[in-house]
Order: structure tokens, then sequence, then C-alpha cells
């Protein structure tokens, strides 16, 4: 007899096979004997009560074996010969643009990948430079590389998205290239810095293997039009690249790409976005607080605690509410440096590796930006959010002394609006900086952050410290513009053979909305053919 069981068990019974067995012997009322096997199919913590308690749903097999077909379902992927088949152009190879390809290959078209960064081996010497020199690679960096944003974060793979198949293909193509199964059981599943790069290159070895070509180091700075349709891609090296078909997936920093369209009259539009400061604190801290057990240490079988919180505060200066939000939290992670111009950018972002065990939290905080807000940056037109996202991190730049030491002060003294006299010690490796945060951001930003950090102070009290820092300025959440395009053929609104896809675009935020948005673009596209 098989059976679909949920139960609840506390941490050290479910840690040990043998006394979640018996649990749930108890609970079907079987002796222990007769269960033959457990798979466990979901998995989440739950601390919210002083019990710590893990909920699991499970497949129990009572006196029967799992067969063949009960198994972990074995993630292979076939893919087709496509070296000689009709080639359809991506830009980029991030999350969405590496999904795109495996999607084109499946329904037997030949992608060919631009990437205007370096493969991932290479990639991490450009990274060891920021960190170390403060040498911004314009075209190899924590964005800009095999992989895209994704490949050196932290690799939290939980989505809003809904479709639960669409979700499962994705993990199921990351554990195909070698990810742990452990993330199709995970309620909040993540992969690691440490990981990531290996499962990347192995895809983009499947799609060199199945006839794709990828391509390192082109970075597109032409589309190729005829009546506006497209023609294909020129690049920066001077290659061209020939298609009537172009999903364009270069992601949230490519800002070339923006003030591309933008020149050439393609429509693209703002949309609301959000900035703020990435926050840091002790990971002991942010444990003690969710786990309920101040002044002890965490317990060895619970991983580094999260959070995440929403604050509406009050918009003195234009009225009305203003969203607050936490975003991207990085348990037992690294603060990084995220500038993609080689002057006049901090940009920070966090990673963590798989084991989460550095002994940092860190996450971003960041204010709503309406569009009513980009009022002053109206001249530039669609590029008004842009514009205002340049000019943050050009303050930022110039606070930390023109390099990427990013300036930082201590939480409860931006709250009260004083400029830190010393700073603790931060996983920002370029360093940091005391400067007056809650002075420089625009009060849209510094105010609104403030008024949460004080609402939260009454609820999440060990956050509010100054112990934590606040780093300036994480100002690439999601995209400020958009890339219109006709919700049902995902083409361009204007552009005939245009698939705008995935983070850049507009249509995705994170690595697993923008792998679903990749499989969504191709899709399209292999209809259209
Ligand atoms: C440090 C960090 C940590 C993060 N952590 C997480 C996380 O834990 N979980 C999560 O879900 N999300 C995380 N994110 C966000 C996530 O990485 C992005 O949402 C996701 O990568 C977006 O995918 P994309 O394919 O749309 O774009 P991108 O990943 O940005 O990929 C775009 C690609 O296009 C290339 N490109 C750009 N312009 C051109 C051009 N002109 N020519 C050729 N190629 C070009 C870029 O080099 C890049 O490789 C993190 C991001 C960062 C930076």
């Amino acid at each position: 007899m098989k059976q679909l069981l949920n139960i609840t068990l506390n941490v050290e019974e479910e840690a040990s096979e043998e006394r979640t067995r018996s649990a749930i012997a108890a609970m079907l009322g079987v002796a222990e004997e007769d269960i033959s096997a457990v798979k466990k199919l979901k998995r989440s913590l739950d601390a919210r009560s002083r019990q710590i308690k893990v909920h699991l749903s499970v497949e129990v097999f009572v006196r029967e074996m799992p067969r063949e077909e009960d198994g972990e379902r074995v993630v292979s992927m076939l893919l087709p010969d496509v070296a000689n088949a009709s080639p359809v152009l991506i830009v980029g190879a991030g999350p969405a643009g590496l999904f795109a390809a495996f999607t084109l290959i499946q329904r037997g078209i030949k992608p060919i990948v631009l990437e205007r960064g370096k493969n991932v081996q290479a990639r991490r010497r450009d990274l060891a430079a920021l960190n170390r020199q403060h040498v911004v690679n314009t075209d190899s960096n924590y964005c800009f590389g095999e992989g895209g944003a994704g490949t050196y974060s932290d690799g939290k793979l939980y989505t809003r998205s809904t479709k639960r198949g669409d979700v499962r293909s994705v993990l199921e193509t990351l554990v195909a290239h070698g990810a742990s199964a452990d993330i199709l059981v995970e309620a909040h599943p993540h992969i690691g810095t440490n990981k990531l790069p290996n499962i990347i290159q192995r895809m983009r070895e499947r799609i060199v293997e199945a006839g794709g070509e990828v391509h390192f180091e082109q970075r597109v700075n032409d589309i190729l039009l005829h009546n506006n349709e497209i023609q294909g891609v020129r690049t920066a090296q001077g290659q061209e690249f020939l298609a009537n078909k172009l999903i364009l997936a270069t992601g949230h920093s490519a800002r070339d790409i923006f003030e591309l369209l933008h020149t050439k009259n393609i429509f693209i539009e703002q949309k609301p976005f959000a900035m703020g400061v990435r926050i840091e604190h002790p990971q002991s801290l942010i444990d003690a607080m969710q786990y309920r057990a101040h002044g002890t240490p965490r317990h060895e079988l619970l991983p580094p605690a999260s959070y995440s919180w929403v604050e509406q505060v009050q918009n003195v200066e234009q009225g009305g509410e203003r969203g607050v939000f936490s975003f991207c939290m990085c348990p037992g992670g690294i603060v990084a440096p995220c500038a993609t111009s080689a002057t006049g950018e901090i940009v920070t972002n966090g990673w963590s590796p798989s084991k989460r065990n550095n002994p940092f939290a860190n996450s971003g905080i960041v204010a709503a930006i309406n569009l009513p807000d980009l009022a002053p940056y109206q001249h530039a037109g669609a590029l008004a959010g842009l514009r205002f996202q340049q000019e943050l991190e050009r303050i930022a730049w110039e606070a930390g002394g023109k390099t990427q030491t990013a300036p930082a002060q201590r939480l409860v003294d931006f709250v009260r609006g004083k400029t830190s006299a010393t700073l603790p010690k931060t996983s920002y490796q370029p360093g940091i900086i005391a400067a007056p945060l809650h002075e420089l951001l625009p009060p849209m930003i510094g105010k609104s952050l403030q008024r949460a950090f004080e609402q939260l102070a009454k609820r999440m009290k060990p956050y509010f410290t100054n112990e934590a820092v606040v780093h300036g300025v994480e100002s690439r959440t999601s995209s400020p513009v958009r890339i219109p395009r006709n919700p049902e053929t995902l083409e361009h609104v204007q552009i005939r053979g245009l698939y705008p896809c995935a983070e850049g675009a507009g249509y995705a935020g994170g690595i697993v909305s923008a792998a679903i948005d990749g499989q969504k673009c191709a899709e399209a596209v292999a209809n259209r053919l």
C-alpha cells in the first residue's frame, strides 16, 4: 500500500530516519517493520513558535516496496541534435537565456547564444580583481558573464510563480546538471555560489553538445532591422549574427541595451522598481531572534535563520504611503560589489555559499519607487528610472571615495541621523567607510527607510541594533524599464521577431522566474516558427 501523508515533527525526530519512521508508523497505526520506505516530497521549517517544527509531505510504502516509477524521477534530458536546424538568436546567457536555449533545442531549433561576459572560470578572476583591487571589468562582473547575475548569487530558488509545473521543470533541469535533488523537496531551496558555476557550465556544455552555439565575449551593440523586423545583431567585437527571431534576455543591468533601444526609437517604457541599502547583521543575532534562543547558539540541526518583512510607511513628502521591504536576504552570506561600470557606481547585493556558514546575514532593504517619484527625471523619457538609479549609485560612489569602497552607517545611527564614529566588521570585501547615508539618500528613500526601521523596532526588537550596518546602495532590485510585448505572442509590440525576455524586459524577478520566462519566450518563438 502506498500512502500520501502530511506530518509535523520536531527537528531531532526529523533528522533521524528511525524516529521519523516510528512517528509515521504511530500516525498510520501500523508496525514500524511494515513501513518499507518513506519518500520525502516536501519539507519546510516552521520557526514561528518556541518549539521549532518541520512540516513534511511524504509518500509512505506499507508492506510494499517502491516500484521503479515510484522512485525519484530520473531527471535525464535527451536533447535532439539541432546543429543543422534553423537558428534563433538569444542575447544573454543568464538563467533566462540558458533556459530559453534548452527549450528551443527541445523544440528542434538551434539556439545561438551571445554573451558579453566570459565563461564561469574566467569570470572568477575578474570578481577577485573587483573585490581586491576595485577594478570593474564592464563585461565581466557579478552581473555579466556566463549564467548572468544568477551565477555568483545566493541561488535562492523561491518564486512567487504559482505554476508548480513550470517551477518543477526549472528545478529538474538544474538537478539534471548537478544540483542536489534536495531542491525538489525543500520549501525554500537554495544552491549556493560555490555550486552554481559548475551547474551552469554543464548546462552550457549540453547546449553545445546538442548543436547549439554559445559565444562569449560578444557584446551586442546593435540590432539589425528591416521594415521593423529583426534581421540579426552586430557585436562590439565586429561580428554580425543573422536570424529573424531574437530573444533579448540581457538582464536589468544592461543599460547600454536600454539606451540602444531608446536611441533606435524601439518602444520601451518606465516601470516602478525599488531602491535602498543592504543591511548586514551578525548571523547569530538573526538566529537568536528567529529561533527565540537568546544567548544560546543555534541548534546544530537548524539552518542559519532568514527573515523577510514589509512595512507601509507614511510618505510625508508626497502624501499617502510607501512600501519598504526586505529583499533577497542571504543568511550566512557576503555583501557583494555589483557595479557594472568602471566609474560612478556603487551597487550592492548579496550571496552565500551552499552551507551559508559565514558569520553575517545580509539583506536588501528597499523603498518602492513609483512612477510619480520619477517626475524630476521626465526629461529622460522612458529612461527616467534608469537616470534615478544612476544618480543614486553615483552618490554612493562619491561618498565612498570614488572606488568600490561603500558608504556605510550603523543602523541606529542611520535612523537617528548621526554619522557613525566607528563601523563594525563587514563581509563586503572592498571595504566600507562611514558616511551620512541618512542625508545622502533622497528623502523618499532615506526617510522611508528610517520610518520603516523605527516601526520594525517595535516588533523585531533585536533587529534594531548598532551591531547592524547599512551599506549604500541597493539599487538593482528590478528593472526600471519595461520592453513591452504582446501578452499572447510575447513578441515586442512594434518590432517583429523581437522577444523581450525576463528581468531586463520587466517580466521576471529572480532566477526561477527568469528561467520560466526564458522557457516561455522560447515556446512562443517555436510556435511562431
Ligand atoms: C549578487 C546577486 C545575488 C542574487 N541572488 C539571487 C538569489 O539568491 N535568488 C534569485 O532568485 N535571484 C537572485 N539574484 C537575481 C538573479 O540573479 C536575477 O534575477 C536573474 O539572474 C535574472 O535573470 P536574467 O536571465 O533575466 O538576466 P541576467 O541574469 O542579468 O542575465 C543577463 C545576461 O545578459 C548578458 N548581457 C547583457 N547585455 C548584453 C549585451 N549587450 N550583449 C550580450 N550579452 C549581454 C549579461 O552579461 C548577462 O549574462 C541575485 C543577483 C545578484 C547580482
